[in-house]
C-alpha cells in the first residue's frame, strides 16, 4: 500500500517538477515521460515483481545513473587525486535533478516518497567509481537530515533543510569526538544556554564533508544530566565566529570526500536552531543512525557486485598455466559464493526497509545488515584483489580502490563491535552494566 502511494506520489511529482538538463534531460524532476508512459530501458520485467521496487523506483535509479556517467564518473580520478570534490558543483546537479530529497517533506523541495526510493538511490550510487563521494552525499541526504526533517521546526527546515535538498547547501554531521566515537554518550561538546543563544565550546573529529561545508548537524550536551537525556541537535552555520577548521585529515581510502576536524570556541547560535526537543539529541541520533545503516549497506551491496564483475571479466581473459584464471575451481567458486552473500545481503536490506517503510523500528535488522555489510565488503574486497594478482596492488584498478575504501563499513557510523552490542541488546543476550 505504501509502496504504491509513493509510486502515485512520484507520478503526481513528476508532472509537476522543472526539469533538469545536462547532455540529455535527466533527473526525477523530469522522468514524467518514462514514468507515466512507458517503463524505461533498463527497468527489469521483474519490476512488477520485486520485493520492494517499482517501475519508478528503477525509472529513478536509470534517471541517477545518467548523471552519474556524465558528471560525476569522467572526473572522479582527478578528485580522488586531488582529495577532495567540489561538494557544491555536484550537490546542485543532483539538487536540481530532485536526488537530495527523496524521501523529504514536498514543502522543503523533496519528493515526499518513502524510504524505499532512498534505498534504491543509494544502490545506484555504488556505480560512482569511488567510495568518497557517494559517502558525502549519503551524509548529506541521509545521516545530516532525517531528524531535522522529522524533528525540526517549520523555520529551521526552512533555513537548513530545503537549501541542502536543493542542493544550495552542503551539510555536515557532528558526532564523533577525538575522546567520543563508538561511545556517542561520553562527547564532551557544550551547548550552554545564555539568554536566547547557545555558546558552544568543543570539537568534533572525522567531519565528512567538513572543510566545504555550509551547516553542521552538532549533537552537544545542553546539561549535565543522565548522558541519553543531556544531548540535543543543533543546527550550526560553519561560517560563524569561532567555528575553525582544524585540519584536513589524510586517509587510507575515500580520499575524494575531505574529512575535517573541527573546533568550537565560544560560538554563538540562536536557540531557535535546536532540532526539536532540549535533551532528545541523543534519541533523535540513533533514529539517525537507523537509515545512515541502511543507506551503507544498500551502496555497499552495488560496490560489491561491481567489483565481483569486473574481476570476472579480468580474470575470464588472463590466462595462467595456458587456462583462463577464472577457470581454476577455486576462483569461481570462491566467486559464486561471494556473490551468493551479496544476494543473502540484499535480501535483508530490502526485508528490513519494507518493514521500516511500514513504520516499524528496524534498528535490529539495520545494524545486522551493517555489520554483515562491512565484514562481506571486507572478504569481497581481499578474495577479488587476490584474484588481478600484480594489477590488483595498483591504482588503475577499481578493486584496489574498493580494498581500500570498503574498509571504512567497519568502523564508520558504528564500529562492528557495537553493532553486535545492538544486536545482543535487541536478543536479551547482553550483559547488564
Ligand atoms: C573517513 C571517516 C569518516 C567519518 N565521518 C564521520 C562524520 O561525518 N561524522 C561523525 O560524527 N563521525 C564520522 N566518522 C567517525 C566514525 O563514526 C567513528 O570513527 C566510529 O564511530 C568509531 O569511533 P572511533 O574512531 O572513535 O573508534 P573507537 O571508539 O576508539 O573504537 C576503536 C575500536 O574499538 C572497538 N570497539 C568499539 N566498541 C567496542 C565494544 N563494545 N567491544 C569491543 N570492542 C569495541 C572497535 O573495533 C572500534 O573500531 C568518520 C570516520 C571516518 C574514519
Amino acid at each position: 500500500m505504501a509502496l504504491r502511494e509513493g509510486a502515485l506520489r512520484l507520478n503526481l511529482l513528476l508532472n509537476s517538477r522543472t526539469f533538469y538538463k545536462c547532455n540529455s534531460s535527466v533527473g526525477v524532476r523530469s522522468l514524467s515521460d518514462n514514468v507515466s508512459s512507458s517503463a524505461p530501458s533498463s527497468a527489469p520485467e521483474i519490476a512488477g515483481d520485486h520485493l520492494i521496487y517499482t517501475q519508478e523506483h528503477f525509472a529513478l535509479k536509470e534517471s541517477l545513473r545518467k548523471i552519474i556517467d556524465q558528471e560525476i564518473n569522467p572526473h572522479v580520478e582527478q578528485w580522488e587525486a586531488e582529495g577532495i570534490f567540489p561538494a557544491h558543483k555536484v550537490f546542485k546537479i543532483l539538487g536540481n535533478a530532485g536526488f537530495l530529497g527523496v524521501n523529504k517533506p514536498v514543502e522543503y523541495g523533496g519528493l515526499g516518497l518513502d524510504y524505499s526510493y532512498s534505498v534504491a538511490m543509494a544502490e545506484e550510487l555504488g556505480h560512482i567509481r569511488c567510495g568518497g563521494i557517494p559517502m558525502a552525499i549519503g551524509v548529506q541526504t541521509d545521516m545530516t537530515t532525517p531528524a531535522l526533517a522529522r524533528f525540526g521546526s517549520a523555520e529551521l527546515k526552512q533555513e537548513f533543510l530545503l537549501p541542502s535538498i536543493m542542493g544550495d547547501k552542503v551539510a555536515c554531521l557532528g558526532v564523533s569526538e577525538v575522546g567520543a566515537g563508538s561511545d556517542v554518550s561520553s562527547i564532551m561538546t557544550k551547548a550552554v544556554r545564555k539568554g536566547d543563544e547557545y555558546v558552544i565550546n568543543g570539537g568534533k573529529m572525522w567531519t565528512t564533508n567538513g572543510t566545504q561545508a555550509d551547516w553542521i548537524c552538532l549533537l552537544v550536551n545542553t546539561s549535565d544530566g543522565s548522558p541519553h537525556r543531556n544531548k540535543s541537535l543543533i543546527c550550526v552555520p560553519m561560517n560563524l565566529p569561532g567555528v575553525q577548521i582544524a585540519r584536513k585529515i589524510e586517509k587510507l581510502g575515500m580520499w575524494s570526500s575531505d574529512t575535517a576536524e573541527v573546533f568550537f570556541d565560544d560560538v554563538h547560535v540562536p536557540c531557535k536552531n535546536i532540532i526539536g526537543q532540549e535533551g532528545m539529541g541523543f534519541t533523535y541520533q540513533m533514529l539517525q543512525f537507523q537509515e545512515e545503516r541502511l543507506w551503507a549497506v544498500a551502496n555497499m551491496l552495488t560496490m560489491m557486485e561491481n567489483v565481483i564483475q569486473e574481476t570476472i571479466q579480468y580474470t575470464r581473459q588472463r590466462k595462467i598455466f595456458k587456462r583462463p584464471v577464472l577457470h581454476h575451481q577455486s576462483v569461481h567458486f570462491r566467486l559464486a559464493e561471494l556473490q551468493t552473500e551479496v544476494e543473502l545481503l540484499r535480501a535483508l536490506l530490502h526485508s528490513a526497509t519494507a518493514l521500516y517503510i511500514k513504520g516499524n523500528d528496524v534498528t535490529k535488522l539495520a545494524s545486522m545488515a551493517k555489520l554483515k555489510g562491512g565484514r562481506l565488503a571486507r572478504e569481497v574486497g581481499d578474495s577479488c584483489l587476490q584474484f588481478w594478482g600484480g594489477m590488483g596492488f595498483t591504482s588503475d584498478v577499481l578493486v584496489s580502490r574498493f580494498y581500500r575504501d570498503s574498509r571504512l563499513m567497519s568502523i564508520g557510523g558504528g564500529a562492528d563491535e557495537v553493532m553486535l552490542g545492538i544486536i545482543c541488546k535487541y536478543m536479551d543476550i547482553l550483559p547488564k552494566k
